[in-house]
């Protein structure tokens, strides 16, 4: 093996040379392993917890961890071109006080340039990386790990890990037009995800609703970061008849009855909407004889508001296209 030219590439970045050369120094026992290895108390990832017995220091990781990883480690495409760049910033970065899991790392490189990559090595892969992750490496080679994780397209376990999954039960439905999600309480990250779907969080109920509009990224929010979700695929389906029925039900549901033209208005809750309706159409007029004529009037059994009078029903329409519709939907 031409050691200088491996040297060469190495140093140029070539995520092969760099494992070659790693392999090739191995082999002369030229690595600077300490004679004695630093002894880590081996602690799971996740929480914490001392690993103790033998099942859990093999696997990395504590039993109640275990079974949400276990169950749960469900995979997108790998980028592999990825992988191997991050495994060579692990190499470049190694650090041989934590030789066990460093050297188990170093060697995953068998796999990623001499083995064909199926399902079954990458799963490998992944459960080393995990075993490694409980040596309580330093953090940027923990980093390095989890983003490794995330290349190999563990990405929902690599949540796990940072716990920022939800992993109680999770439970959608949905009604007019409206995804609801009710759910444990979520971290920060997930909640910015949810907001970053067009959900608002329904105080009375608890709930997160979703406009039937932006139900593909709900479902795409729900599905990253919510292991335990029921409903979701057939609240989908049953949305989806909803929404060819009425086109623009995400959010309302127009209606016109003979004499005075009115609009019924179903959305979400969202006080800003709302406050901003309030001061765009007036409440109603007084008529001759004493009778209000309501321009606006929120009707608490059926939670609508109907609209009255062109003017005011063009408002609205502009208004829940601001607040809910701005990116699909026929705008009614
Ligand atoms: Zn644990």
């Amino acid at each position: 093996m031409n050691i200088e030219r491996l040297e060469k590439n190495a140093k140029e970045g070539d995520p092969e040379a760099q494992y070659l050369l790693f392999r090739e120094k191995e082999r002369r026992g030229e690595l600077s392993l300490p004679s004695t290895p630093v002894t880590h108390s081996r602690k799971c990832f996740r929480c914490g917890a001392e690993l103790t017995d033998e099942q859990s220091l093999s696997r990395g990781m504590g039993k109640t961890c275990w079974g949400h990883v276990d169950s749960k480690n469900e995979k997108m495409e790998p980028d592999i071109e990825k992988v191997k760049k991050l495994h060579a910033k692990f190499l470049s970065k190694m650090d041989f006080r934590y030789w066990e899991a460093s050297v188990v790392i170093a060697r995953l490189g068998n796999f990623l340039y001499t083995e064909k990559l199926n399902q079954k090595i990458l799963k490998e892969i992944c459960r080393k990386i995990l075993w490694a992750l409980s040596f309580g490496l330093p953090s940027k080679q923990n980093e390095i790990l989890l983003s490794l994780l995330e290349a190999l397209g563990y990405s929902l376990l690599v949540k796990i890990l940072k716990n920022q999954a939800v992993i109680g039960r999770a439970k959608v439905s949905t009604h007019d037009g409206i995804l609801y999600l009710k759910a444990p309480r979520p971290k920060r990250v997930v909640v910015l995800a949810l907001k970053g779907a067009g959900a608002l969080f329904d105080w009375p109920s608890h709930t997160w609703n979703f406009p039937g509009a932006k139900a593909s990224k709900a479902a795409d929010v729900i599905k990253r970061y919510f292991l335990n979700v029921e409903g979701l695929e057939e609240a989908l389906e049953t949305l989806k008849e909803t929404l060819k029925e009425f086109p623009e039900a995400g959010l309302k549901r127009f209606i016109s009855e003979t004499g005075v033209e009115e609009v019924e208005v179903k959305t979400p809750y969202n006080s800003d909407f709302i406050s901003e309706l309030k001061a765009q159409i007036p409440y109603g007029i007084k008529g001759p004889d004493n009778q209000w004529f309501l321009f606006r009037e929120f009707d608490r059994s059926d939670k609508v508001w109907v609209i009255r009078k062109e003017e005011h029903i063009k408002t609205i329409k502009e208004l829940v296209t601001k607040y809910f519709l701005s990116e699909s939907l026929p705008r009614g």
